[in-house]
């Protein structure tokens, strides 16, 4: 898949556009002012693959909280700041990497001039998100894609003006369609990176179908270089963990375990329903730098057939479980043995990868 260059930026350690892979945002639901509370948030969505975390900070304590965790975070922030530009400054001056200004809440030229010169000066960077819901008034009443794209150009403006580069843009939509327009839109239009998600996708199954079409197909059209998915959950692992999904769906991930299993029917000789789920939550502690696909099936009618790609395999019989290995028979075992045999040939193929 050809992807589209762009300016590559500095976002703290993890750089965003140019030739870099695609990277996951997840966005806390913790008020940065519990400290602890945010960095623990931190690290369980660092340890399901996100690289950026975007906090809300809707008051002072909350500016004062995020500052101390910015001490401790071992992932880059970016600060969401609607309304009060002071506190955006006041951000930026603590070096908070990214702040995240809303065009349509951005209320006070002068402090966001201010705030361009402070990131600027220290290398920091500025991320522009358009919303359907927030757009700026002289742009409400117009198509919604328009009135998105029309925002972040007039937002661009100023930085553009004073040679600031260190942009990523955002514009997000609640309809599938709309996003993909104006991601596309942007992409022909900006050399800066995207950051790309659907807002406001809904809660659980629905949000991320929702999520899951639109940001595939702009990523398959080679655009976007740092996504979120925004799922109606209390925990932003959940979004965190469908972001990289969509990532490997699109052959953007390489990294990780995938996990193939059949749907389970008629013929299935085994629970692959609860194997599964052991199998992902004893995965959610291995390295995630490792590659590896394993693959587990109800019956040995299409098992390894099914699954010939998969590094490691089982496929359940009739009280026994067969164990396969890109695509061969390596093991017969009993069910009761099964999880054991499983797990230790899963290290074995994670520490050759
Ligand atoms: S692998 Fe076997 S149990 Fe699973 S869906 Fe296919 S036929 Fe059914």
């Amino acid at each position: 898949m050809k992807r589209e260059e762009t300016i590559p930026v500095q976002l703290g350690s993890v750089i965003i556009g140019g030739t870099h892979p695609v990277s996951v945002e997840a966005m806390g639901r913790t008020n940065p002012a519990s400290v602890d509370a945010c960095l623990a948030e931190i690290l369980s969505v660092m340890a399901v693959g996100a690289d950026v975390f975007r906090v809300a900070v809707p008051d002072e304590e909350a500016l004062d909280g995020l500052l101390e965790v910015k001490k401790r975070s071992p992932l880059p922030l970016v600060a969401d700041i609607h309304f009060c530009p002071e506190m955006a400054v006041r951000a930026a001056l603590q070096g908070v990497e990214g702040i995240r200004v809303n065009p349509g809440t951005l209320l006070n030229q002068e402090k966001y001039s201010q705030l361009i010169d402070i990131l600027r000066d220290q290398n920091l960077v500025l991320r522009l998100g358009a919303n359907t819901g927030s757009l700026p008034r002289e742009h409400r009443e117009k198509d919604r894609v328009e009135g998105l794209f029309e925002s972040i150009s007039d937002a661009l403006e100023l930085p553009e003006k004073k040679g600031f580069s260190q942009i990523i843009l955002s514009a997000k939509s609640t309809e599938v369609e709309e996003t993909i327009a104006i991601y596309d839109r942007l992409s022909r239009s900006f050399p800066y990176p995207l950051h790309v998600g659907l807002t406001e996708a809904g809660e659980g199954q629905e949000g991320i179908v929702k999520s899951s079409i639109a940001l595939g197909t702009i990523l398959r059209q080679g655009i976007g270089n740092n996504i979120r998915v925004s799922l109606t959950s209390r925990d932003p692992v959940d979004e965190t963990q469908v972001a990289n999904y969509i990532l490997r769906a699109v052959g953007l991930h390489q990294k990780g375990i995938e996990v193939i299993s059949c749907p389970t029917c008629a013929r299935r000789k085994g629970d692959v329903v609860l194997f599964v789920q052991k199998v992902k939550k004893a995965i959610a502690h291995f390295d995630r730098s490792v590659s590896c696909k394993v693959a587990v099936m109800g019956c040995e009618v299409n098992g390894p057939g099914e699954a010939r790609e998969a590094d490691l395999g089982l496929a359940f019989g009739p009280s026994t479980a067969v164990l396969f290995e890109h695509g061969k028979v390596v093991r017969t075992v009993s069910q009761e043995n099964a999880w054991v045999e499983f797990m230790n040939r899963l290290y074995d193929q994670t520490q050759k990868s």
